[in-house]
């Protein structure tokens, strides 16, 4: 299969899509879906099925979906390949979850540098078009729906869903105050979901195969499969997807090849750049939401960065911090002016002339942030 219509249907792709709109009523499909366990593959790990479920039910309303695309967490590479390599199941999983929630429009909020991405995404949904899959009157359903590609511009930040939403709306992308959370009060005022391109590929195989299928893969509260990118010091670095619960060390000796010859173990960033960093004692856990959470981290966005004895700490965090300084939206003081002087504090040390008080300051700069900011971000910077 290569991304072209008609491989993807020769697959059973578009099944899931004729299957919902011929045997199921939106509401059906929403609690097929919360019964399936699936929860957002894009960092909160939020059940899809129950944030489908907050959209008002009122068929007069104008209700809209927008994929997010904006794919920019360190570490994380796996939505681009979902995209570059399988676009239509993507297009399917939007098209299907449209119907669920009553959307007549979606929108694909792209990362600006995924332009390869953009482009196959543009020509697989004007394919999508010509087969009947999308516009008006769906396979003869009555359901119409139309795709709209929407390219970001670079700005981490967007990827968070309101973010995202004032950056469609051509507004500068700068998180909103929540409550009112975007099911009411969304996209240009109306009712919103917003998914992630993993979450939304899921959804053609659970409307197909049956939720009972899908919710016996992974483990009890975090069902199905998940892709990891993994990076860093290991032989083997590429997207995995594997089933949730997958012991960590699986993933880097079987899958990813194991260490570097000779090297041993110093850090593992489970989930992306935002979750707290874990040590080589955490090397057996099974990587689903629970387990990872009470290991003191997070499932995140799937970003696996493996790191070996050659691996500076103090260099990581400062790496880090240039990325989270750069990043910061600007809109609060706490996130805005601590991730400069963090950074400020690490490059002090690097350079060899750290103070034993900078530790402290750290740390009082850290409590400072954590929760106390206008959105995740802060949290996520001082992970
Ligand atoms: Fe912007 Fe950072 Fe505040 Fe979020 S926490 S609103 S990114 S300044």
């Amino acid at each position: 299969y290569k991304g072209d219509i008609d491989s993807y249907i020769a697959q059973d792709g578009y099944k899931g899509l004729s299957k919902a709109l011929s045997s199921h009523k939106p509401q059906e499909l929403i609690d097929m879906v919360k019964r399936s366990g699936l929860r957002g593959r894009g960092g909160a790990g939020f059940p899809t099925g129950v944030k489908w479920d907050f959209i008002p039910k009122d068929p007069t309303l104008t209700k809209y979906l927008c994929c997010n695309a904006d794919e920019g967490e360190p570490g994380t590479f796996k939505d681009r390949e979902l995209m570059e390599k399988d676009p239509h199941q993507m297009i399917e999983g939007i098209a299907i979850s449209s119907y669920a929630i009553g959307a007549k429009k979606a929108y694909i909020y792209i990362r600006g540098e995924l332009v390869k991405a953009a482009n196959i995404l543009s020509n697989s949904i004007s394919g999508a078009y010509k087969k009947g899959y999308l516009g008006n009157n769906i396979l003869g359903s009555g359901f119409s729906l139309d795709i709209y590609v929407h390219r970001g511009a670079g700005a981490y930040i967007c990827g968070e869903e309101t973010a995202l939403i004032e950056s469609i709306e051509g507004k500068r992308g700068q998180p909103r105050l929540k409550p009112p959370f975007p099911a009411t009060y969304g996209l240009y005022g109306k009712p919103t979901v917003v998914n992630n391109v993993e979450t939304l590929s899921n959804i053609p195989h659970i409307v197909l195969k049956g939720d009972a299928w899908y919710s016996q893969i992974g483990t009890q509260k975090s069902t199905g499969t998940r892709i990891f990118s993994v990076s860093g010091h290991v032989k083997k670095p590429g997207n995995y997807e594997i089933p949730l619960g997958t012991p960590l060390r699986e993933i880097i000796e079987n899958h990813a090849g194991g260490l570097r010859e000779g090297r041993r173990l110093k850090a593992i960033i489970p989930g992306g750049s935002s979750t707290p960093i874990l040590t080589p004692d955490h090397i057996d856990i099974p990587m689903d939401f629970e387990s990872v959470a009470s290991a003191g981290s997070a499932l995140g966005s799937g970003g696996l960065i493996i790191m070996d004895d050659t691996t500076c700490m103090v260099h990581v965090a400062k790496r880090l911090m240039e990325f989270y300084y750069h990043e910061s939206c600007g809109k609060c003081t706490p996130c805005r002016e601590g991730s400069s002087w963090i950074l400020q504090i690490l490059e002090r040390i690097e350079g060899g002339e750290g103070r034993m008080e900078d530790i402290d300051l750290l740390i009082n700069l850290c409590k400072n942030i954590q929760g106390k900011t206008f959105c995740p971000f802060g949290d996520a910077e001082i992970a």
